[in-house]
């Protein structure tokens, strides 16, 4: 026998959380907020309670087996090593949508993730930039490895998406095989990772995949063919910004996202080929000096951050970038922009490329706008987002064909289809299906 139970994130963009049980265990994917939108940082988090807080407003799940003795009895659930089977988890990816609760699990709960997820998720505790505490017990698995619990082996899958280390998964259980993909794309640095993934996973009895890309408009899925233009991707923005730094008067201000490493680490080089120097916050570098050691890595002198800077890295200050503009691009986080303020004489654009505020619905996306308004510093949006368009939300399910699909991670998952899938199955909240 294997449940698959899908407990939450179906209609949503944020906290897909699915249960696949089988007689010997219990596997978890993924565990981001459901309903994020109710945290409001004005409201003080209580430590001694946050698990127990966030299930009760519905944003993390009253799952058994998971959680601390307290957080369990306040939610009338079974403490973690307290409902019989082993639990573990599987996190696909380092976006908070999919890994915020971890600070809330029980300290002894394994969670698995890439090898590369796991450096980055080790920096995040490291930088503070998760909510409380780091979750102790996770265990990096290279791409392409396994590991087994009981009657459960997991294969952990590269896939291509804006955040580094991203990975979907093959799950084998006795009764049958499950896929699912985490967040996905086609236009990133390594597409060959995403059609590698849907060749892999051929003929699975179970795929469950994302379908943030068919949120909003109207889609007829069936009805699309190939894009006879290509996507614009990675490369197109990494010749965007070349052209920019060899164009532009005076200095450029990026906004990235601090977990597409590697996109950060390419543009280094890109700049640089233009002839201008990319300056990192302390922050952001430490990220970037994570995964390519060997990478040379220019930081802001103004410790904004007041983050500690490394004796490698070069220290570039307010000063030279006053003095040489065309010859630097700086790396500022939104936090920071009122060191725009100094700047502004010799800023000619700002570059928002995929950093938060990332839009409309976040409240300080305006504010951004406004800053610059009333500065005088264009402002210029470069975003490439991490999510397959319609066409190849089909191409994914069409090539793995499995016997049952299930779409998920979007407001509209009913428009996700494909004439070679079995069936479809859009669960309600807590819908079993038994493989
Ligand atoms: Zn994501
Ligand atoms: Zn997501």
């Amino acid at each position: 026998m294997t449940n698959v139970t899908f407990i939450s994130g179906l209609k949503e963009i944020g906290g897909t959380f699915v249960r696949v049980e089988t007689d010997g265990a219990v596997c978890l994917f993924d565990f981001g907020f459901a309903v994020a939108a109710r945290i409001d940082p004005a409201v003080r988090l209580r430590a001694e309670s946050l698990a127990a807080d966030y299930a009760r407003l519905g944003m993390l799940p009253r799952e058994p087996g998971i959680y601390e003795p307290a957080a369990a009895a306040a939610l009338g659930v079974a403490p973690y090593a307290g409902a019989g089977k082993p639990v573990f988890f599987f996190i696909s990816h380092m976006h908070i949508d999919h890994m915020g609760g971890l600070d809330m699990l029980d300290p002894g709960v394994p969670v698995y993730m890439s090898a590369e997820s796991l450096t980055l998720y080790r920096r995040l505790v490291a930088q503070g930039d998760i909510t409380m505490r780091g979750h102790d017990r996770c265990i990096g698995v290279p791409y392409g490895g396994q590991f087994t619990v009981e009657d459960i082996t997991v294969e952990v899958l590269p896939i291509d998406h804006d955040c580094i280390g991203a990975a979907g998964c093959r799950i084998r259980t006795p009764a049958g095989t499950l896929v699912y993909t985490g967040d996905y794309r086609f236009h990133g640095f390594h597409p060959e990772r995403t059609r590698a993934f849907a060749e892999a996973c051929r003929g699975a009895d179970l795929l469950i995949t994302e379908g943030v890309t068919v949120s909003n408009g109207d889609v007829d899925m069936l009805s699309l063919s190939e894009p006879t233009e290509p996507d614009r991707t990675e490369y197109t923005l990494l010749e965007e910004f070349a052209a920019l730094a060899r164009e532009e008067p005076g200095l450029l201000v990026v906004n990235y996202y601090e977990r597409n490493v590697e996109r950060v680490w390419r543009h280094i080089d890109n700049f640089a080929a233009a002839g201008r120097t990319l300056v990192l916050d302390a922050r952001l570098a430490d990220y970037v000096a994570a995964f390519y050691p060997q990478a040379r890595l220019h930081v802001y002198g103004p410790t904004i951050h007041g983050r500690p800077l490394r004796p490698e890295w070069q220290v570039v200050n307010r000063s030279a970038l006053l003095a040489d503009p065309t010859g630097y691009v700086l790396q500022l986080d939104y936090a920071d922009s009122y060191e725009l303020l100094d700047l502004v004489p010799c800023v000619s654009r700002y570059l928002h490329a995929d950093g938060a505020p990332l839009g409309a619905y976040d409240a300080s996306y305006a504010k951004l706008l406004e800053l610059l308004k009333a500065i005088g510093v264009p402002y210029d949006y470069r975003s490439l987002g991490g999510h397959a368009s319609p066409y190849y939300l089909r191409w994914m399910a069409d090539t793995i064909a499995p016997r049952i699909l299930v779409p998920l991670h979007s407001f509209r998952p009913e428009q996700v289809a494909s004439a070679r899938a079995g069936c479809r199955i859009l669960p309600q909240a807590g819908q079993t299906i038994t493989l």
